[in-house]
C-alpha cells in the first residue's frame, strides 16, 4: 500500500526526522491559507499523487508570494499530471502539499529497502540525489552505498556514521545525518514498511539535514496491525476493480492486454498468463480466486473481470481442488446472467466434480467454448480474439 508525501512526513516528524514545515491543502483558498500560516519567504506546492518524478513533470513549484501561491494552486489542482511514473494516462491532482522552501545546498539519496535476496533490510545512500536513481545505479553503480542490517541489531550507528561518510556529508553534519538514519529505520521497522525513499535528502545553507521527499510503501500482509496506516489510504490513487476486487479478498491485478482470466491459484494464474502470452494472446489481468471460492465470489470476480473495456474475451482455467468446479460452474452462470456476456468464453475445467461443472455450464445455454488443457484453452480464446 502506498501514501502520499505528506503523509509520509507527519509518519517522519514523529520519529525525529527533520522535514520542513507544511500541509495538505484539497483547494486553492487553503493552499493560500496554509501559506499565510507557514509565512515562509518562499512556499513549495507540491502535486500529490502516488508517483514520483512530479518535479521533472510540472508538479513541484516554487512560489515567492501568496499570490503565486494561489496561481500554482489553481492549475495544479485537476489537472492531469503525467510523470515517468504514472503510465502515459497520467494521474488527476486533488491535493496539494504546501510546504516551506528549503534552501538546498546539496541533494542526496536516502532508501531503506527490503532485499528479498539476503532477506534484510537494506540502507541504500549516494550522493546523487535528487535525479532518477534508477540510472544511477545503471550507469554508476559504485555511486550507490549499501548497509545490510542485522533484524536482530537493528541499524548501528556506525553502519549509519559509514553511509553518511559513503555519502559525503558535510563531517560536521554526520551526527545530523545518523540520528536521521536512525529515525528512518525506525520508523521502517515499527510500521512495516517495505520501502521508504527519501529522494532527495538535503542539506541545507543553514546545516540542516532534512528529507525534502518522502516516499513509503507498506507491506500489505502487515496492515492489519496498523489502523493508522490503513486509514491513509486514498481510494483515488487506486484501480478501481482492484479496490472492488480487495472487498471480496480476491488476488487481481489489472493488466494491458484484452484477454480476461479467471484461474485459482497464484501459480497456475501465472502459467496461465504465459500461456496466453506464449499463443500470441495478452491477459487483461492476473486474478486469483483463491482456494476456498463461493459462488459469490466467482459472480463477482467475473463482474470484475467484465467491468474492463478492454476484455474481448474470458478464458476460465480452474483446476478444482479444494474449490470444486460446479462452484466455479454456478459463478460463471450466475455472473453471465447479472451482467450479460456478449463476448466469447473459453471454459477449461479439471478436477473435483468436474463432470457436474461441466454439465451446468452445457445446460446453461450459454455460449461457451470447452477447452481440453491449458494450451488448448489458451490457443482457443487467442484465435476468437483476433
Ligand atoms: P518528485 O520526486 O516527485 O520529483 P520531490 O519532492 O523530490 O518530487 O521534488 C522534486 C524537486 O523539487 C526536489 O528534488 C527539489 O529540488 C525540489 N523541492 C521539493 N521540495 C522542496 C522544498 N520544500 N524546498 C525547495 N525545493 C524543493
Ligand atoms: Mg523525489
Amino acid at each position: 500500500m502506498n501514501i502520499h508525501e505528506y503523509q509520509g512526513k507527519e509518519i517522519l516528524r514523529k520519529y525525529g526526522v527533520a522535514v520542513p514545515k507544511g500541509k495538505v491543502a484539497f483547494s486553492p483558498d487553503e493552499a493560500v491559507k496554509v501559506a499565510k500560516e507557514l509565512g515562509a519567504n518562499v512556499t513549495v506546492v507540491k502535486a500529490q499523487i502516488h508517483a514520483g518524478g512530479r518535479g521533472k513533470a510540472g508538479g513541484v513549484k516554487i512560489a515567492k508570494n501568496l499570490e503565486e501561491v494561489r496561481t500554482y494552486s489553481k492549475e495544479l489542482l485537476g489537472k492531469i499530471l503525467v510523470t515517468h511514473q504514472t503510465g502515459p494516462e497520467g494521474k488527476e491532482v486533488k491535493r496539494l502539499y504546501i510546504e516551506e522552501g528549503s534552501d538546498i545546498r546539496k541533494e542526496y539519496y536516502l532508501g531503506l529497502v527490503l532485499d528479498r535476496a539476503t532477506s534484510r533490510v537494506t540502507l541504500m545512500g549516494s550522493e546523487e540525489g535528487g535525479m532518477d536513481i534508477e540510472e544511477v545505479a545503471e550507469n554508476t553503480p559504485e555511486k550507490i552505498f549499501k548497509e545490510v542490517i542485522d533484524p536482530v541489531t537493528g541499524l548501528q550507528a556506525f553502519q549509519a556514521r559509514r553511509m553518511a561518510f559513503n555519502m559525503n556529508i558535510p563531517a560536521k553534519l554526520v551526527n545530523k545525518a545518523v540520528k536521521l538514519m536512525l529515525g528512518l529505520y525506525q520508523a521502517f521497522v515499527e510500521k512495516d514498511a517495505s520501502i521508504v525513499e527519501i529522494n532527495p535528502l538535503v542539506v541545507t545553507g543553514d546545516d540542516e539535514v532534512v528529507a525534502l521527499d518522502a516516499k513509503f510503501n507498506f507491506d500489505a500482509n502487515a496492515l492489519y496491525r496498523h489502523k493508522d496506516i490503513v486509514e491513509l489510504r486514498d481510494f483515488d490513487e487506486e484501480d478501481a476493480k482492484e479496490i472492488e476486487a480487495s472487498k471480496y479478498d480476491l488476488s487481481y491485478i489489472s493488466l494491458d492486454g484484452n484477454i480476461g482470466c479467471m484461474v485459482n491459484g497464484a501459480g497456475l494464474a501465472m502459467a496461465t498468463m504465459d500461456t496466453i502470452s506464449y499463443y500470441g494472446g495478452q491477459p487483461a489481468n492476473f486474478l486469483d480466486v483463491g482456494g476456498g471460492a463461493t459462488a459469490e465470489k466467482v459472480t463477482e470476480a467475473f463482474k470484475i473481470i467484465l467491468s474492463d473495456e478492454n476484455v474481448k474475451g474470458i478464458f476460465v482455467n480452474i483446476f478444482g481442488g479444494i474449490m470444486k468446479c460446479d462452484v466455479i460452474a454456478e459463478g460463471v452462470i450466475e455472473a453471465t446472467k447479472q451482467v450479460g456476456l456478449t463476448i466469447p468464453l473459453v471454459v477449461r475445467l479439471e478436477g473435483t466434480n468436474v463432470d457436474l461443472g461441466k454439465k451446468l455450464l452445457n445446460e446453461s445455454g450459454l455460449n461457451i467454448v470447452a477447452a481440453d488443457s491449458m494450451a488448448d484453452g489458451a490457443q482457443k480464446i487467442v484465435g476468437l480474439v483476433g
